[in-house]
């Protein structure tokens, strides 16, 4: 249920609804907007608000359910605007577009510094790399780890770009969020219900991918799990799914984009590298994604791609990145966004 509250309700009158809530065992999570204060009473009584007759208390403008099973993602809790997410001064959602772009791992020094300066100068506005790796066999390289996330501290004091990096296990939460300025969550853990609840916690901004077979809806309820812990900085992203089709890794699903937008008022970016799994067919992917209305690209660039530890075929020389970052930037203005740098 969402209790909206009217024009010019007092903070009082709202600490008296969530007061209110909560003695029933709910949740409340409060949004303000620039001009409506709502209140999401969430939990699994919530028919019971109802019976708190809060339809008269002062400053209460209306009480309505939230029609889909995900209650704080929904587009209608947020009345249906967008969610505009901060990272170190650049801003992803609500016409803001967030150009991400890093190689798959950190795998050493050289190749992590200069990567990074190079897409910094192609005018990215976060730097991705990851220090652990999901990979397919065990018998691969894992990441770096520690040293891994120690790289990427260098990288951003040296390029001033916040760093998106991914979180695979529990273990390594408190090392991770010290580091990063955005938690990816990958698409192998987009059901770790568990992980998800404490990255909630970690009051870091969230890059949630979609799990190889997850439905549209279930990428919605697995955001939910971030957002109920009062974690409202969470990032959607479409990168790829299993279908019948086996002439490129996975099917990157770009009706997500349009599907997700009318659903949630979170921002949704998409990652055009791991679907075809060759460099050469990331373009197309990367401009179609932007015309479809994404707000953003996570994008695979590496120094010298040929020699990358993993995936090699995918990622974009960080050298010639600057001509294809120059057309995304082009094509996000059609779609009526503007890169948000620093
Ligand atoms: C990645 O971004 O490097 C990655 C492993 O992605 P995904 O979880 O989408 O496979
Ligand atoms: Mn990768």
């Amino acid at each position: 249920m969402m209790i909206v509250m009217k024009q010019g309700a007092s903070e009082e009158d709202v600490a008296h609804v969530v007061d209110r809530v909560e003695s029933i065992g709910l949740s409340a999570h409060v949004s303000r907007g620039e001009v409506l204060t709502v209140i999401g009473a969430i939990g699994s009584k919530e028919g019971r608000v109802a019976e708190l007759g809060l339809e008269g208390s002062p400053g209460v403008d209306q009480v309505l359910p939230i029609m889909k099973p995900y209650k704080l993602a929904s587009r209608q809790f947020k009345e249906g605007r967008d969610s505009v997410i901060e990272v170190d001064g650049r801003m992803v959602g609500g016409g803001n577009f967030g150009l991400i772009a890093g190689p798959c791992t950190v795998e050493n020094r050289d190749q992590m510094l200069e990567s990074a300066r190079d897409v910094a100068a192609a005018g990215a506005t976060m730097l991705r790399g990851g220090a652990y790796k999901p990979r397919t066999s065990p018998y691969s390289f894992q990441g770096l780890g520690r040293e891994g996330l120690r790289l990427l501290v260098e990288a951003r004091e040296e390029t001033g770009l916040p760093v998106v990096t991914e979180l695979l296990d529990l273990r390594d939460l408190d090392d991770v969020a010290e580091v990063a300025d955005v938690i990816q969550i990958g698409a192998r853990n987009m059901q770790n219900y568990s992980l998800l609840t404490e990255v909630g916690r970690a009051g870091k901004p969230v890059l949630l991918k979609r799990g190889l077979s997850a439905t549209v809806e279930e990428l919605l309820m697995a955001s939910e799990y971030v957002l109920k812990e009062g974690n409202d900085d969470v990032m959607l992203c479409e990168r790829g799914i299993r279908t019948f089709e086996n002439a490129y890794r996975f099917t990157l699903d770009l009706l997500a984009v349009p599907a997700l937008k009318e659903s949630t008022h979170l921002p949704v970016i998409v990652d055009p590298s791991h679907a075809p799994g060759r460099r050469d067919w990331v373009e197309p992917m990367a401009l179609a994604a932007v015309a479809a209305g994404a707000d953003g690209i996570i994008i695979e660039v590496h120094n010298d791609p040929e020699h990358a530890i993993c995936d090699a075929a995918q990622q974009v020389e960080s050298g010639t990145f600057d001509e294809l970052a120059a057309k995304i930037e082009a094509v996000a203005e059609v779609a009526g966004k503007t890169v948000s740098r620093a």
